[in-house]
């Protein structure tokens, strides 16, 4: 099966005991016994529940993993993941990574012994310079945010078979449908299916796939003991989103290089981050490890007071966190998704007070032009 056929076909097809062509929604607790431990594979909806298993096949199947699972968000996806390793291990993550997965290695599971090096993951030599004999994982987003920077998966995948360490990358700014980390060395590939696979801001969701039975048993072991699972509407809608991400994905794309060419066609525009520019320092590693470049793209407009002017001005960029939605969504970075960190560290980051993120939606490329051209101005 081919991707496309694989989104709408792939994991549990329709319903088989109605002929339904969606999978229902299995609004249920627990299940009858024919007799004690006597059961249809499924006894309680925390351990198990069909439609969730249909959501999480589909993700599997996508992402061509061993078995797939469905969190209650993204974060509750990551941490099910963090819980497989010990006390005392240590992880090196990039150190641009989610806000929220910042938080929680650094405020919460720094608690229970996990130590964690932040690292620029797009320089194999700051991966390799962090192991140390404690390392068991790296952790990393490519193409990371609000920078579009590209960490090569399977340099840094050959960096981790040498040295015994899990590669798990969060896969959310691609999705399966750009870039299917498994394939390229890693171990684990995590999601917020909140984003593009969800894909219509309705929903709140995670995924992680693993490549090999023995993950899967111990992280079945972890859902099922900590419970952070999907409920069985939010993995309906879910399934819902994943069948027109091959559509969604191809436009968001579209509509991105149509705004990234105005952008740079500009000259008031200090600089135009997107993976898709062939002068973007990563564009090669992109070209080599995914089929596309994605909907998200961020800009300098030189300072904070030109920044503020244009979140002010837009009609149709939505100013909201999040991304990977129908509506495009405009954000400043360094006042909202970035704030918590540091002046200091945020300018050797390279987070500018004029860097703004575009999430691009699936509007006419025209109005949205048009949009920036006014609040530009
Ligand atoms: C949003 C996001 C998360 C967290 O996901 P939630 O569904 O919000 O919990 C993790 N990683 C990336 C890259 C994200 O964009």
């Amino acid at each position: 099966m081919k991707l496309n056929t694989k989104l709408i076909h792939g994991g549990i097809d329709g319903d088989p005991h109605t002929g339904a062509v969606t999978v229902p929604i299995y609004q249920v607790s627990t299940y009858r016994q024919e007799g004690v431990g006597e059961h249809k594979g499924y006894e309680y909806s925390r351990t198990g529940n069909p439609t969730r298993f249909a959501c999480e096949e589909l993700i599997k199947d996508i992402e061509g993993g061993q078995r797939g699972f469905a969190f209650s968000s993204g974060m509750a996806a990551i941490s099910a993941v963090v819980m497989l390793f010990e006390q005392g291990d240590h992880f090196i993550v990039g150190d641009d990574v989610y806000g929220g997965t910042y938080r929680v290695l650094s405020t919460v599971f720094n608690r229970f012994g996990i130590d964690v090096s932040f690292v620029d993951t797009s320089r194999i030599n700051q991966v390799e310079d962090a192991i140390n004999d404690k390392t068991k994982a790296v952790f990393l987003e490519t193409p990371s945010n609000p920078l579009l920077k590209v960490s090569d998966i399977p340099a840094v995948a050959d960096l981790c078979r040498a040295h015994g360490l899990k590669l798990i990358v969060d896969n959310t700014f691609m999705t399966p449908y750009w870039q299917n980390p498994l394939q390229l060395g890693a171990d684990i590939v995590v999601h917020s299916a909140t984003k593009y696979l969800g894909g219509h801001s309705d929903v709140v969701a995670g995924l992680v796939v693993v490549k090999d039975d023995e993950s899967a048993e111990r992280l079945h072991h972890i859902q099922n003991s900590t419970g952070g699972i999907l409920g069985p509407q939010d993995a309906w809608l879910l399934i819902r989103g994943i069948k027109t991400l091959g559509v969604r994905m191809k436009a968001h794309e579209e509509n991105t290089r149509e705004i990234v060419n105005y952008l740079v066609s500009r000259t008031d525009i200090q600089a135009v981050f997107y993976p898709g520019l062939s002068d973007h320092p990563g564009h090669q590693v992109q070209q080599r490890q995914a089929r596309g470049f994605g909907g998200m793209l961020s800009f300098d407009v030189g300072s904070a007071e030109r920044a503020e002017q244009v979140l002010r001005k837009v009609k149709y960029f939505t100013l909201a966190e999040s991304l990977g939605a129908v509506e495009s969504l405009i954000s400043v970075p360094a006042k909202m998704t970035h704030a918590s960190i540091p002046p200091e560290r945020r300018a050797e980051l390279g987070i500018s007070d004029g860097l703004i993120r575009i999430s691009v939606g699936l509007e006419d490329s025209e109005d949205l032009i048009a949009d920036l051209e006014q609040a530009l101005a």
